[in-house]
């Protein structure tokens, strides 16, 4: 949608009304859209089991409608595990994706009833092995995102697939269940080419597994990385299905694997609206040409995605229009760190005549925000949450 179909659409002014006697910064959550987008998602991909991350947004509210749609749920810390529970959901309907954790993080899962297990190392495995004993586990492998992905997550996790090999032969040597292999090609990631590379290395892997262990994988778990509506072009999902599908039946034909969606920022990310406020606009001299302009929230406060300015949320005001004039500015947060500034290389434009007390609504922000804010930075509140039917 570009910005005109935007500020026409229904959802627009039915946010206007509900968000504007509420006191800024503020995200609104439209539950909506994360309903279109799952069921867009799963008729997508008909064949796929979708596991909700729940890190991308944690809140009950959008947990407990994703439970109603059907969706199960990949947990990264007892934490959210408990959150999860609490809200009647199954522990059958859980995986536990985090590869970093501990031994009595483990067990707690495993007393809870959570058989689904990640791993990338051998430490982790014995853990695993120990304190889950014939668990299924599956093994994520290192995929190359670092380039098309708006938000990288390779290095950290993952490992060679030769090791990954040697990791399921000694699952299965160890009582556990080898189950799996697991990639995520980055998050935002706008290459959809990244999953062929990452299918073929999986493609291998099981066969090789198979042939030379007698060993059967039976799931693929490609992670998330599909795309949210930011500035930049991406590719419509409808595109990303129909290519990775394709991609799935050229290495496996029709009889696929059980094959796992773990999707957050796609599901989420387009629900929100961050609103600010501008605190102050200045220029740091008498000819320059561009404006700081300052909100009241900032990279402490829900906008950590900023970081590098990686994440280009598009910023609107009611001020804008086909016609009005526009000027340079860089944007930046509240706080009395110098880091929070949210966009200065990437040259963002607001009206001229936008003034102190005008709101700045920032659009995409369903995802990774509220859940990423301080606690007290300078003893600024988290961003609060509304959420609109
Ligand atoms: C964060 C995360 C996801 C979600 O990724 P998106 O790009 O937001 O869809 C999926 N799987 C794992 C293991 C993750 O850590």
């Amino acid at each position: 949608m570009n910005r005109e179909e935007y500020v026409a659409d229904a959802d627009w002014h039915r946010f206007l009304e509900f968000s504007d006697k509420l006191e800024t910064p503020f995200v609104v959550i439209n539950l909506r859209t994360i309903k279109k987008n799952y069921i867009k998602l799963q008729s997508s991909f008909p064949f796929a089991h979708i596991y909700y991350a729940v890190k991308a947004n944690p809140a009950p509210e959008v947990i407990s409608l994703l439970a109603e749609l059907g969706s199960n749920f990949d947990i990264a810390s007892r934490y959210e595990l408990d959150k999860v529970l609490s809200l009647g959901i199954a522990p059958e309907r859980i995986s536990y994706g985090n590869t970093i954790k501990k031994a009595k993080d483990i067990a707690y899962f495993y007393e809870q009833g959570i058989r689904m297990y990640a791993t990338d190392s051998k430490e982790d495995l014995r853990n695993i092995a120990k304190c889950a004993p014939g668990s299924k586990v599956y093994v994520r492998i290192l995929v190359e995102n670092s380039v098309t992905a708006d938000w990288p997550l390779s290095r950290k996790f993952g490992c060679h697939p030769d090791m990954a090999y040697d990791l399921l032969v000694q699952a299965s040597e160890q009582g556990l269940t080898p189950y799996g292999i697991s990639f995520h090609v980055g998050s935002q990631q706008r290459d959809i080419g990244q999953w062929n590379d990452a299918i073929a290395k999986t493609k291998y892997l099981m066969t090789s597994l198979e042939e030379e262990e007698g060993i059967t994988l039976q799931m693929i778990n490609m992670g998330g990385g599909f795309p949210a509506t930011y500035t930049q072009p991406t590719n419509d999902l409808s595109e990303y299905a129909s290519e990775i599908t394709r991609y799935l039946t050229e290495d496996f034909g029709t009889d696929l694997p059980m094959i796992v969606l773990e999707p957050g920022r796609s599901l989420v990310g387009d629900s929100g609206i961050l609103v600010t406020e501008v605190v102050l606009i200045s220029r740091k001299n008498n000819t320059a040409l561009n404006r700081w302009v300052y909100c009241d929230t900032g990279k402490f406060n829900g906008l950590i995605e900023t970081l590098g300015e990686s994440i280009k949320y598009p910023v609107i005001s009611l001020k804008d229009g086909p016609e009005t004039k526009t000027g340079e500015v860089i944007l930046a947060g509240p706080t009395c760190d110098s880091m929070d500034i949210m966009y200065e290389d990437t040259h963002y434009k607001l009206p001229i005549d936008l003034k102190v007390g005008d709101r700045l609504f920032w659009l995409s922000t369903g995802a990774y925000t509220s859940s990423y804010a301080s606690v007290e930075f300078n003893g600024f509140p988290p961003i609060k949450t509304y959420f609109m039917d």
